[in-house]
């Protein structure tokens, strides 16, 4: 079979009667199996499946997976989503056999240590966000996101202030907190980022009424830029009675600097996925735990975890709690890999960790800007967004861009994101990069200027190596084919 490089269709290659394993003939009487599976669910036709040895089975899925790109293949310099390296070390400690054994219902007396490591996790996030209490239950940071606003939410009902509906959310965020807002029950309204991509206190204030129940906020936003009036834009929603949310996915910029908690931002979640140590986009798990102040924390989901004099037990007991949000105990491994992830590099090393990602960014940023849009040209933090090509006259887009970049094997940066930006490229390398990488990097992104205006109908074709050419994406979205 297969003649041709790719993988070809396990159908196409089928040839009848061709087997790999033969499972042991089933011994159960047709009586029994009759009375197993009723006959109004039994197929009346055989499974229509490629018949293939299993050499032509391991070929074909080994072939696919080659087709596809990840982080521990090349640079992925993903904005917004922190696709950084992270150490293999901590899978394996996630797969400790204590760990990975466990059964979610399993007596309390004998799973002491997990609780001790939620308990210890939880107080950790604590103390890096400057917060009181966290669930881990929520899946990930919308989810994370979503448990936050039914939290504010309860606290309205409960001081019979549910006319506050209104969350305010700026312009250059991202899209799953209008999202979730929405999701909980509440009405949405932009705040203008100003000139210099931040939010200014003063357009701030015509949004600010007794109808307001809270910001949502991302600090490093999603320019990449740090909200430096931040302590009197919390004091003003404060002010008026309103709730701070801080979206914790660009914390890789700030952790062990700052804390959203001295910020004034009253509930926090975290993308484990992004910050602490969980590969993102890997097709596993995510995590995004979420912090409260005090005066938030009755409403957090149960069971918490508590330490008693006779060990660590969950609890139930809280009459105010908005109840359960996911089955279980949220991803509990995903959590296992960030404690020793944080525990391994200290608040010193993550400290450095974000040193060294601001550091990359804003070195790329200087030397990208000689040759593509900036703008908003200021130190950035851990990521910043170009806006297209300075010199484009045959009108080179971002798609082709990065399009571009894949036939230099490179994964493009997130393109068209943040929306406030015509032809948006946001660049994030994080701080697991060499000095040579970035360097290449921005040879790739000269050379792809130069084609820009040499050979431009060459670039708008792009990519030429890759196993697929340009797809139409939203086809892809809308009507997705997930069979042949
Ligand atoms: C990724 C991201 C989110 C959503 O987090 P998920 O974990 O993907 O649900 C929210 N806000 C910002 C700024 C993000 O980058």
């Amino acid at each position: 079979m297969n003649k041709k490089a790719g993988p070809v269709l396990l159908n196409q290659a089928s040839v009848p009667g061709r087997r790999g394993y033969l499972p042991p003939v089933s011994d159960l009487q047709p009586t029994a199996e009759e009375e197993l599976i009723p006959s109004s669910f039994r197929r009346t036709t055989p499974l229509n499946l490629p018949a293939l040895s299993e050499m032509d089975v391991t070929r074909h899925f080994t072939q696919l997976s080659k087709r596809s790109f990840g982080v521990d293949q090349g640079f992925y310099p993903l904005g917004s989503c922190t696709m950084k390296y992270n150490p293999k070390l901590l899978e394996d400690l996630a797969l400790l056999p204590g760990f990975r054994d466990l059964h979610p219902l399993q007596d309390e007396s004998c799973i002491q240590g997990a609780l001790r490591l939620i308990y210890e996790a939880e107080k950790t996030f604590a103390t890096i966000t400057g917060m009181d209490a966290y669930t881990l239950q929520p899946a990930a940071g919308a989810h994370g996101e979503l448990t936050g606003l039914l939290i504010m939410k309860a606290a309205l009902r409960d001081q019979g202030e549910l006319a506050r509906d209104i969350i305010l959310i700026p312009d250059s965020a991202h899209g799953t907190n209008p999202a979730s807002a929405a999701l909980a029950g509440f009405k949405v309204q932009k705040i203008p980022s100003s000139a210099a991509g931040i939010i200014e206190p003063d357009d701030l204030k015509p949004h600010l009424s007794p109808q307001v129940a809270g910001l949502m906020l991302t600090n490093p936003n999603t320019l990449g830029l740090f909200e430096e009036k931040i302590l009197t834009i919390t004091q003003m929603i404060h002010d008026i009675g309103g709730q701070v949310y801080y979206d914790g996915a660009n914390l890789n910029a700030i952790m062990g600097w700052a804390r959203p908690g001295d910020m004034g931002f009253d509930l926090v979640h975290l993308n484990l996925h992004k910050t602490f140590a969980t590969p993102h986009g890997g097709g596993g798990p995510g995590s995004g735990p979420l912090g409260v102040k005090a005066h938030l924390a009755p409403y957090l989901p149960v069971p918490r975890v508590v330490s008693s004099p006779a060990g660590f037990k969950w609890s139930y007991d809280a009459p105010r709690t908005i109840g359960k949000v996911k089955g279980f105990w949220g991803h509990f491994t995903v959590i296992i890999k960030a404690l020793a992830y944080i525990y391994s590099l200290g608040f010193d090393g993550m400290k450095q960790a974000s040193s060294d990602a601001v550091l990359a960014a804003n070195y790329l940023q200087t030397l990208l800007k000689e040759d593509y849009n900036l703008p908003y040209d200021r130190h950035c933090m851990h990521e910043f967004v170009l806006g297209g090509l300075k010199d484009n006259p045959a009108g080179v887009r971002t798609l082709d861009l990065a399009k571009g970049l894949l036939d230099y094997g490179v994964h493009p940066p997130t393109v068209y994101f943040p929306l406030i930006v015509a032809e948006a490229l946001m660049i994030e390398p994080t701080e697991s990069v060499t000095l040579d990488l970035l360097d290449s990097f921005v040879a790739i992104m000269k050379q792809l200027a130069d084609q820009a205006k040499t050979t431009p109908e060459k670039l708008k074709e792009a990519p030429y190596t890759t196993p697929v050419r340009r797809l139409n994406e939203t086809q892809a979205a809308r009507q997705p084919v997930l069979k042949w």
